[in-house]
């Protein structure tokens, strides 16, 4: 019995995006799902702008862009009226929209994508025990003929979903609490003469059975008549199943007439658990997306939380099983995720009880709609709903040292990207799985600085060989300097709001960990060898 690096328990979006991160990291791994194949529900629909950021980083991204049908606004009715509209162009990314995708057809690109790296998942193999030992993880597994293997890994990366085995089997608490309202969710072909299909559309009104409830109807659009919808239904007893027309009067009814259903292809009843593990890592088992987190789907956050948790994880594991990153590295991953995660499912389920049963919603929304029609607001929250905001704020692995200036991209957040000419970005640079220097010139370059720049990214590729690609970013050319990013017209400068000269340091996750005015290596070295192995 061979001993494995690491076995990805799930193969849902977040077990796959491990698993294709995990592969372009040249790291030998299983995936395995119990079921025998992948599932075909449309189930998370909204891919956010920070997802596609992150499959643009895997060149994924035109994929989901020939199939997905972009949103690029968010329009809210009160009792039939339109009251306001959350517009997306103003998010600062390449991106700006919601791009909407049936589930099975996310988790059909990241399939093809690990195809390309000779890598399937093995289906119909079901862990039944996962027990950790002093150097590892034995994971028992029951295959399709009824017998069972044992796999030993160094790591398990449990991405088996809200009902994890790994983490039952490993005693890990899933603490946390259920809305007390039943939802329906239904997938229908619609039309409408007034409203736009490439705009999320939702419905408020007062109750008519239970004025103190609020009745709450999303029509989310995934093409030109195709439509997710969702509902709640202040039901006195929970119902399992629904009838198409039923669908048809709730539409009719919640829209105030403004659709007209064709047909309905698919029906279920849902309910809102809000739960988060404390610990998204125990011992050699790592915990991601709903096996560690579980929430209100009000605002898409889901698939993409897990999604991004892997993201995070995946750079780090991979590090430390090439032996080039010492293993308290890992601990980041719970110091970062656990607090994006714990804010995302105390928002959104606020969110959901608020819309719910607040008496005052209708005052507030009422009132957000005022502000939201200010273009800084819309911003705001745009940003926030395409979580294109969510920073590490608190790691022990990022350099918070130096204060950047109030318009420059600050150590915890994203990258931002920068349009160079009409072929070009400056992610294009990025797309490697390594660490990422931007060296900066300064608008004006000194006499030598060029030089400077150079003897320094010599010194880095040196001391970390193959590790970090430091590219100089100067608005003056050179043809002899190797990974050089010519900024003729400032582009990069301004959108990192630099003068003169500067480092940013980028991790492979695309989260800012370092900046420095200071051309130093020295004080470069002393950050990267708390994690990195020379
Ligand atoms: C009806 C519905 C609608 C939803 N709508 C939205 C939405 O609009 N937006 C949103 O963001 N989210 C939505 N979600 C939630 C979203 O689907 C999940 O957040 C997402 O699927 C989580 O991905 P995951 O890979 O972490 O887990 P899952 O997708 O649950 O994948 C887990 C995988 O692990 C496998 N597995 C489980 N146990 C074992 C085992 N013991 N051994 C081997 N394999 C195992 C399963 O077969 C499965 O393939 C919806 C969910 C449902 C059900």
């Amino acid at each position: 019995m061979s001993r494995l690096p690491a076995l990805i328990v799930g193969a849902g979006p977040t077990g796959l995006m491990m698993a294709c991160e995990l592969a372009r990291h040249h790291i030998p791994f299983r995936i395995i799902d119990k079921k025998p194949e992948p599932a075909q529900g449309s189930n998370a629909t909204w891919i956010q702008t920070r997802t596609l950021e992150i499959f643009d980083a895997i060149g994924i991204a035109d994929d989901f862009l020939k199939l997905g049908h972009k949103c690029d606004a968010i329009n809210f009715y009160v009792s039939g009226k339109a009251l306001t509209s959350i517009p997306l162009n103003h998010i600062d990314s390449c991106y700006p929209f919601i791009l909407m995708l049936p589930q099975s057809e996310t988790e059909r690109l990241l399939t093809k994508k690990l195809d390309e790296s000779k890598i399937r998942v093995e289906r119909s193999l079901e862990l039944i025990n996962a027990q950790q030992t002093d150097n590892g993880v034995v994971a028992t597994i029951r295959l399709a003929d009824g017998n069972t293997e044992n796999i030993t890994s160094d790591w398990i990366i449990a991405c088996d979903g809200a009902n994890s085995t790994v983490r039952q089997k490993c005693q890990i608490p899933f603490p946390g609490e259920d809305i007390a309202e039943q939802f329906m969710v239904a997938d229908a072909r619609m039309s409408s003469s007034f409203l736009p299909t490439n705009e999320i559309h939702v419905f408020f009104d007062k109750g008519t059975i239970l004025p103190e409830k609020s009745t709450i109807f999303g029509a989310f659009p995934w093409g030109s008549k195709e439509y997710r919808l969702n509902a709640n239904l202040y039901l006195s007893h929970a119902r399992q199943t629904f009838t198409p027309h039923e669908v048809k009067e709730i539409v009719a009814e919640r829209t105030f007439g403004n659709y007209i259903v064709e047909s309905v292809s698919w029906i279920s009843p849902f309910w809102i658990h809000s739960q988060i593990v404390d610990h998204m890592q125990q011992g050699s088992i790592f915990l991601a997306g709903d096996a560690a987190h579980i929430h209100s789907p009000a605002g898409g956050q889901g698939m993409n939380t897990g999604i991004q948790d892997a993201y995070n994880l995946a750079w780090k594991l991979a590090l430390v099983i090439h032996g080039k990153a010492n293993p308290t590295l890992l601990q980041s991953y719970q110091l970062e995720r656990y607090p994006v995660v714990d804010k995302i499912v105390e928002q959104t389920d606020d969110l959901t009880k608020m819309m719910l049963f607040d008496k005052s919603f209708f005052t507030k929304l009422s009132k957000f709609s005022k502000s939201v029609s200010h273009a800084s607001v819309a911003k705001k929250v745009g940003m926030e709903l395409t979580q294109l905001d969510i920073q590490y704020q608190d790691s022990p692995i990022i350099d918070y040292h130096e204060k950047t200036s109030a318009k420059s991209p600050k150590q915890g957040e994203r990258a931002p990207n920068v349009i160079l000419d009409n072929t070009t970005q400056l992610y294009d640079h990025f797309r490697n799985a390594q660490h990422n220097i931007l060296l900066f010139s300064g608008k004006t370059p000194k006499k030598d600085q060029l030089s400077e720049l150079v003897d320094l990214q010599q010194k880095i590729s040196q001391t970390f060989p193959g590790l970090i690609q430091t590219h100089i970013v100067s608005t003056e050319n050179s043809k002899e300097i190797k990974h050089f990013i010519l900024d003729l017209n400032t582009a990069i400068h301004n959108r990192y709001d630099i003068s003169h000269s500067a480092i940013y340091l980028i991790r492979p996750d695309n989260t800012i960990a370092y900046y420095s005015k200071k051309l130093d290596m020295g004080l470069l070295e002393k950050f990267l060898i708390q994690y990195l192995e020379k």
